[in-house]
């Protein structure tokens, strides 16, 4: 029987786990730990963007110093021209784009630091939520696949321009995120995994993009991956929320959004005998619509320019206001 003072481990202390552990106090759990294998919490200076259905879900506190772009931008990789224009502001809750260090100072509360968990084995605790991310410990208690490799990497960098709205190039074999965040501009590159140099593979790009280019100069990549989906996101005491359970490709800038839905899903549930079966159930045909959608980005995200393009273009130029509402419009 699960109750309030039930003891609660929840592992990894990224957007999932320290949402998870404030919706859980927020339901009276009062013995809930956090465990994070980092000497500190990840508060890391890039971008991330919180579409409504998720900041609908968080204290309005927690987007004090984020921007609120009022459009996301589509736009053709060689002269700029605007593909779509989706209306950012139609929903009750802003889009918000900001830091991602100060997303999680804003989630943060007390957290057991350098505590990597290797098994729920190693937990003394009734129920035990696996927020660890995309290499996730714990999803060993489900299955035994690996992470995926996309074939593709993102650079990432805050460069000093401005910009006040979301803007999103996309050309042959590559494509070019652009937000405001505050005191710049966050900028995601993502590029084939083929050694190009980032400049090179962007040499015959219009000059708007180029120019953000030039400014991410050395800026680190890393490889993008998922997972093939998982058939269940429970095994005994152990779930799993975030990317432990569907880690997704960041197209759709839906992982750390879906984080939070899963924790604010979850913690309302934990009582009921059967939370897990009742939370997956709840969650898992959103979670797999979008991470399809993320995963299609791969290939509609870089088309050569040519017939498969123009009709991209044009659905993407014809889609209704009210298109996204099914994924923005939830909560919000
Ligand atoms: C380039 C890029 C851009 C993105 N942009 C967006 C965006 O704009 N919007 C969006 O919603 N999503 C975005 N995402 C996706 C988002 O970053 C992830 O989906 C999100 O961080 C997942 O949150 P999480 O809490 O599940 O996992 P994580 O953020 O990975 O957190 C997991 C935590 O667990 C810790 N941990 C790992 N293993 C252990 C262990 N064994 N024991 C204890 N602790 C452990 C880690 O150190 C980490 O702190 C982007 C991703 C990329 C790559």
């Amino acid at each position: 029987m699960r109750c309030a003072t039930t003891e609660t481990a929840v592992v990894g202390a990224g957007v999932g786990g320290l949402t998870a552990a404030l919706a859980l106090r927020r339901e009276g759990f009062s013995r809930v730990t956090v465990y994070e294998r980092q000497a500190e919490l990840p508060f890391e200076g890039y971008g991330i963007q919180i579409s409504p259905n998720a900041a609908a879900l968080l204290d309005g506190h927690v987007f004090a110093a984020a921007a609120r772009p009022p459009y996301r931008e589509i736009r053709r990789w060689r002269d700029d021209a605007v593909i779509s224009r989706i209306d950012l502001q139609r929903y009750r809750t802003p889009y918000y784009t900001m830091r991602r260090g100060d997303l999680i100072a804003a989630l943060a509360s007390p957290v057991v630091l350098n505590a990597p968990v290797r098994s729920a084995a190693d937990l003394d605790a009734e129920i035990v939520i696996g927020a660890d991310g995309l290499n996730s410990a714990l999803h060993g208690a489900i299955a035994s696949d690996r992470p995926r490799d996309s074939g593709y990497v993102a650079y990432r960098a805050v460069v000093p321009a401005g910009l006040d709205r979301v803007v999103v190039w996309l050309g042959p074999g590559r494509h070019l995120v652009a937000y405001p965040i505050g005191g710049g501009v966050n900028v995601v590159a993502v590029v084939p995994d083929d050694g190009v140099a980032l400049e090179d593979g962007f040499a015959e790009w219009h000059p708007a993009p180029r120019r953000l280019i030039a400014l991410m100069n050395g800026s680190p990549s890393h490889l993008l991956r998922d997972r093939v989906p998982l058939p269940c996101w429970h095994e005994g005491k152990v779930v799993l929320i975030g990317d432990a359970a569907h880690p997704m490709l960041p197209f759709a800038a839906q992982g750390a959004v879906q984080a939070i839905e899963d924790a604010a899903a979850l913690a309302p549930l934990l009582r009921h005998p059967d939370a897990f079966a009742r939370f997956e159930a709840a969650r898992r045909p959103r979670v797999e619509r979008i991470f399809a959608m993320s995963r299609a980005g791969l290939q509609s995200y870089h088309l050569p320019d040519g017939s498969e393009q123009r009709r991209r273009d044009r659905e993407l130029a014809a889609a209704p206001a009210n298109a996204l509402d099914w994924l923005y419009g939830v909560n919000s």
